[in-house]
């Protein structure tokens, strides 16, 4: 049986993010995934600024194009778009992004094994046993960084305390779409209960999407054709249409338990306003890696609430108002210096709305105000 420091259990962002940590700081680790790289994940592939800050190596090579312009529109409705000074997101595709992190955490001495599924899990008080692919491994730690439907979330009884949204997207290409798209990300507010539809500029095409609340899942194919039409698009001609859940933890739930940590979906880290979540991969990898090689396992919760509550609860907040109050919040969103603020918080500049001066603190305490 081989021995480790740490098996690391999904090598998407969040794994491989941790890996490379672990690796860097002289563990050793296993990082497996049970699928086959090149493999795809549902995603709309947009790297915030702030994932920027936070993400272990320059994606550069992987990114397909930049966007700094946003176009807001209400229910298909009225519409207004901003342009930022720097790119605000930059659009990536999953299958690329993901070997070209994995590849990195190999590369500083990670052990990657994909196609290896890990399970019977064996959890005690010193560590880890599992099967990895074909193989048993034995571990210090386990780091479950395996998505939304992870088996170490369930092994260690750490399911409670996440909400579980629902997206669902496909691709078209980019010449179909009318408007120039090159470099805007298309939002689309109030037209799915608990979330928002997107169009994602990409190399040769464009990413369509819808995501909101879990109930809505029954009717998200129906959300995204109208959504292709409202595009200008026949629904029917959308490709690679897939959906995925989008698990966003409750403020304070535990992501680890004796040695288990939990990073990126599998600790329910998806902002619940914008749905993203690989800022959040990022940030829950560093600190996992961070714990781990501290020898402070318990620490890793603290630290995580530390660094993505403030956020998240200001996100909760913003996400209640736009569901009960939709125009009031757009109005607000169309206010002076708020776009200022908004793309502040994604390029990671800003905390918190709360920390906003000047035209648009008016406006962002009427959106905290009317979340109740
Ligand atoms: C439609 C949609 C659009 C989105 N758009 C964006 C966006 O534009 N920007 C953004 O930042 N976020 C976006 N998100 C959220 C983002 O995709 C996730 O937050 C992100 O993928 C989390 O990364 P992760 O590494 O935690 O998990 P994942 O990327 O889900 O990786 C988990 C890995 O674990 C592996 N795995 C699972 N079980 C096992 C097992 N038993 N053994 C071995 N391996 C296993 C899987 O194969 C997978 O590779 C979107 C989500 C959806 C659904």
């Amino acid at each position: 049986m081989q021995t480790f420091d740490a098996l690391v259990v999904g090598a998407g962002p969040a794994g491989s993010s941790t890996a490379f940590h672990l690796a860097r700081g002289g563990a050793s680790v296993v990082l497996a995934d049970k699928a086959r790289f090149p493999r795809d994940k549902p995603c709309g592939g947009g790297l915030t600024g702030r994932a920027l800050k936070r993400i272990p190596v320059d994606p550069s090579p992987v990114v397909e194009r930049d966007v700094d312009r946003f176009e807001l529109r209400l229910r298909y409705g009225s519409t207004f778009s901003r342009t930022h000074d720097e790119p605000l997101i930059r659009m990536t595709q999953r299958r690329r992004l993901d070997s070209f992190l994995a590849e990195h955490a190999a590369e500083v001495g990670a052990e990657l094994r994909d196609g290896a599924r890990v399970e019977a899990l064996e959890l005690d008080r010193t560590g880890v046993t599992a099967r990895v692919g074909a193989d048993t491994v034995r571990a210090d730690v386990l780091v479950g960084a395996d998505g939304a439907n992870g088996v170490v979330a369930r092994s260690a009884g750490l399911v409670d305390g996440i909400v579980r949204g629902v997206a669902l997207e496909g691709n078209a290409p980019l010449h179909a779409l009318s408007g120039d798209l090159e470099r805007t990300a298309v939002i689309e507010l109030a037209v799915v209960p608990g979330g928002y539809g997107w169009v994602f500029p990409k190399g040769d095409h464009a990413n369509l999407g819808v995501g909101g609340w879990g109930s809505e899942g029954p009717r998200l194919r129906e959300h995204l054709a109208r959504l292709a039409r409202e595009h200008r698009l026949d629904p029917g001609t959308l490709t690679d249409i897939k959906g995925h859940r989008l698990p966003m933890r409750r403020l304070g739930t535990p992501a680890g338990t004796g040695r288990v940590l939990l990073v990126g979906d599998a600790a329910g880290l998806v902002d619940p306003l914008s749905g993203d979540g690989m800022y959040e991969a990022f940030v829950s990898a560093r600190l996992a890696a961070t714990a781990i090689l501290a020898g402070d396992l318990p620490g890793y919760t603290r630290a995580l609430s530390a660094t993505l509550d403030r956020h998240a609860a200001a996100s909760w907040a913003a996400k209640r108002a736009l569901d009960r109050y939709p125009r009031t919040v757009f109005a607000a969103a169309r206010a002076p210096g708020v776009f200022d603020v908004v793309a502040g918080l994604l390029c990671g500049d800003v905390a918190h709305p709360a920390d906003a001066r000047g035209a648009a603190r008016g406006p962002l305490k009427l959106i905290a105000r009317l979340a109740g």
